[in-house]
């Protein structure tokens, strides 16, 4: 039996992970805090990079950090599990009971008490309900599916080069992760083709489809516009002001009634929260599931509960669900929970400062707007600098968790793997 706080952090994505680390390495060192970390996966990747994993131009072996290793060294506790219930009054949680491939239950349902808990399981496209969305098309919410895209890409790739035919991809969404996708699997075909499989490289045809009026809804016009013409140079097809009304097994209807066919069909569009959320124990949470909070992250309805990232919305001062948001909510509750905890201090209102957003299109352009609406990149260095600020903030991730020292080998042996591996996942 201990006496020590019990902090439970449920998701150990972009925030969840940084508050496990960043309390862990004080706090749960020394002893004075109990941290558990649950997640429904044995390791971490950095979400922006999924549609890199999708595309095999980076491996994911090489950037995932293990929970378990990574909280032995860092001060906290992992447990494996999905949480399934919350029990308020009792503060305790349930996690369900894991289940082997073949249906067969490897462990039983599992109980976690907790003095506070943070909710920081993160969020999925959403298909707004659209008829065969579900069950006709791919999503890239995590590295389970970047890799299942990957390996279909791959054999869809292997029988264009056999049979000489097109591979078809139609993806709905122009935000951030449809627009980078397309690049990156353009980026995928290119360097494929430098190792000669056979004299002609297939021909692919990407169709990128956006309900709004124009691709990255979120950046300025005049980034959107560059965006969509360097996607046009490669040949991929933009299609604005054209709403998806259903998918079938062959590609996707419009609205008008029309149909873009695809042997790939991706959904990107949209975001809510795991449909757990719509389930714990009277959290107050909104139309896309994501748990209403105040504006210091503390939930609505009950004052041990906190959420951060992209499953939490806050009341009166929304924010956008990016990697940049979840980073600084994890900061400001790693600087504010041990008064919280240890005082009975309130933790103070959390205030987002922007600091702008980068959109990489593979190797061939990329852009920066800062908050002002002043925008970089793009011209004739094709994007490098908005390029390697995207790069960066990748990198300020990886030394952020793992610490000066081990954050420049993990660098080092990424540089080091580009001489030995092909810069396209081949197999
Ligand atoms: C392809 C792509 C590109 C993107 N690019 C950018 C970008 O360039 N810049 C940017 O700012 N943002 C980008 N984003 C958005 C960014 O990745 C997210 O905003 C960010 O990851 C949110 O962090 P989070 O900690 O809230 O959730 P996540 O990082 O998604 O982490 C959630 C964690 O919770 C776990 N989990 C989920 N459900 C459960 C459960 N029931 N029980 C236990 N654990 C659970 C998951 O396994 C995961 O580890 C991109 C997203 C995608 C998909």
């Amino acid at each position: 039996m201990t006496n020590r706080f019990r902090l439970v952090i449920i998701g150990g994505g972009v925030a969840g992970l940084a508050l496990a680390t960043r309390l862990g390495n004080t706090l749960g060192r020394s002893g004075r805090l109990e941290i558990t970390l649950v997640d429904k996966g044995f390791s971490h990747v950095w979400k922006p990079m999924l549609h890199c994993f999708a595309a095999g131009t980076a491996r994911n072996e090489n950037d995932r950090i293990t929970f378990v290793s990574h909280a032995a060294a860092h001060g906290f506790r992992f447990c494996y599990g999905e949480i399934a219930h919350l029990d308020r009054a009792n503060r305790r949680i349930t996690l369900a009971p894991l289940m082997e491939e073949n249906n067969q239950l490897l462990l039983e349902e599992r109980h976690l008490d907790y003095d506070a808990v943070v909710f920081a399981i993160g969020s999925r496209a959403n298909d707004f309900g659209t008829p065969g969305v579900v069950e006709h098309c791919m999503f890239l919410d995590n590295v389970v599916e970047a890799n299942h895209f990957n390996e279909r890409f791959r054999h869809a790739i292997i029988q264009a080069y056999g049979r000489g035919t097109p591979v078809d991809i139609a993806i709905v969404g122009g935000g951030a992760t449809g627009v980078q996708l397309a690049a990156e699997l353009h980026k995928a075909l290119d360097i494929g083709a430098l190792y000669n499989f056979t004299p002609v490289t297939p021909e692919m045809r990407v169709t990128l489809l956006e309900a709004g009026p124009r691709i990255l809804p979120a950046f300025p016009q005049n980034v959107s516009d560059a965006a969509q013409k360097q996607l046009e140079a490669l040949n991929i097809a933009v299609r604005t002001n054209t709403m998806v009304s259903g998918a079938d097994e062959n590609g996707f209807i419009l609205k008008d009634g029309s149909r873009v066919n695809a042997q790939f069909r991706v959904w990107a569009a949209g975001v809510k929260a795991p449909d757990v959320t719509r389930d714990m124990d009277g959290l107050d949470y909104q139309r896309g599931g994501q748990l209403t909070v105040q504006a210091n992250l503390q939930s609505t309805v009950d004052e041990h509960v906190f959420a951060m990232g992209d499953c939490s919305f806050i009341k009166d001062a929304p924010v956008a669900p990016t990697a940049q948001v979840a980073r600084q909510q994890a900061h400001h509750l790693a600087r504010h929970l041990p008064g919280y905890i240890f005082n009975k201090k309130p933790v103070p209102d959390f205030h987002f400062r922007n600091r702008g957003a980068i959109v990489a299109l593979g190797d061939y352009n990329g852009w920066g707007a800062f908050a002002d609406g002043k925008t970089f990149g793009g011209g004739f260095l094709n994007g490098l600098s908005a390029r390697l600020g995207h790069m960066a903030l990748y990198r300020q991730h990886q030394f952020e968790l793992h610490g000066p020292f081990r954050g420049a080998i993990a660098c080092f042996t990424d540089w080091l793997d580009g001489f030995v591996r092909p810069s396209v996942r081949m197999d």
